[in-house]
């Protein structure tokens, strides 16, 4: 735990790069806006959000879980068990949280305001994994606080949930499509990009499945899996009705008013 930020920062950045290479070379759909201009934006968002959450929470979930630990706070903090359980536990309970906190992002209007903010990409890449408004990612904090918090979730299983948690979402977002003889008994456990390119379909039944960023279990277990849309994977229209502008939503200061907008 002594070096948190370098490894998060390795992850990300690898993982990143390692993305947006792969689908610079392969492409597997074509961007109806300039990339230059959606990435401005995208990635203007990220600044924007570390900055907010940076300023409204400025504690980090690791040094929460740490404090717990040493204050015996929490579940996992009052009980005994083999640290290796309590770690998988742990990284299960969390995943199913962030399963539910998607699917609700998307049922409560007042949350879908915010959320449509990632959905209205036009494109779905790299880059989109990592677009949230500042407001949703307060939230998605506070929301994991708790959880730690009332758990008493250790702190290495909080590194491993975000370092795997924000790998994946770039991995599962990124423009390509894996070859089928990867892609499909990969599809078994993990929510590949042609799955997840599904949830960023126009059509309200598609986006409205697919919620995992990790693995594909809780949506087959909560009954939202959709293993094909009503398009092909290279046809699917992609991005919200209610913003048909490519150009609108990509500019970082339309973005961070879209939620307030009828
Ligand atoms: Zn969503």
């Amino acid at each position: 735990m002594t070096n948190e930020i370098g490894w998060r920062l390795g992850f990300f950045f690898s993982i990143l790069v390692i993305m947006m290479l792969i689908e610079a070379i392969l492409p597997a759909r074509k961007s109806p806006i300039k990339s230059s201009k959606r990435w401005l934006a995208n990635f203007g968002l990220v600044f924007a959000s570390s900055v907010v959450a940076r300023l409204t929470v400025p504690i980090g979930l690791t040094a929460v879980a740490v404090y717990n630990q040493e204050h015996s706070i929490g579940l996992f903090n009052l009980i005994t068990l083999p640290s290796f359980v309590v770690i998988i536990v742990s990284l299960l309970i969390l995943d199913i949280l962030i399963y539910w906190q998607h699917r609700l992002f998307h049922k409560v209007p007042l949350l879908w305001r915010l959320h449509r903010v990632h959905h209205a990409d036009a494109h779905v890449d790299t880059s989109t994994g990592l677009r949230f408004h500042p407001i949703e990612i307060v939230l998605s904090i506070v929301v994991k606080l708790i959880a730690v918090s009332a758990l008493g979730i250790p702190a290495i299983a909080v590194l491993i949930f975000e370092i795997t948690l924000n790998g994946l979402a770039l991995f599962n977002h990124a423009n390509i499509r894996l070859p089928q003889v990867i892609e499909k008994p990969l599809r078994l456990i993990l929510m590949t990009q042609i799955l997840h390119r599904i949830h960023h379909s126009q059509r309200v039944s598609e986006t409205n499945s697919n919620y995992g960023f990790s693995v594909i279990w809780w949506d087959k277990l909560f009954g939202s899996y959709k293993d094909s849309a009503i398009k092909s994977d290279s046809d699917l229209d992609i991005g919200l009705v209610e913003f048909p502008n490519a150009k609108q939503n990509s500019s970082l200061l339309s973005l961070l008013i879209m939620p307030f907008k009828k």
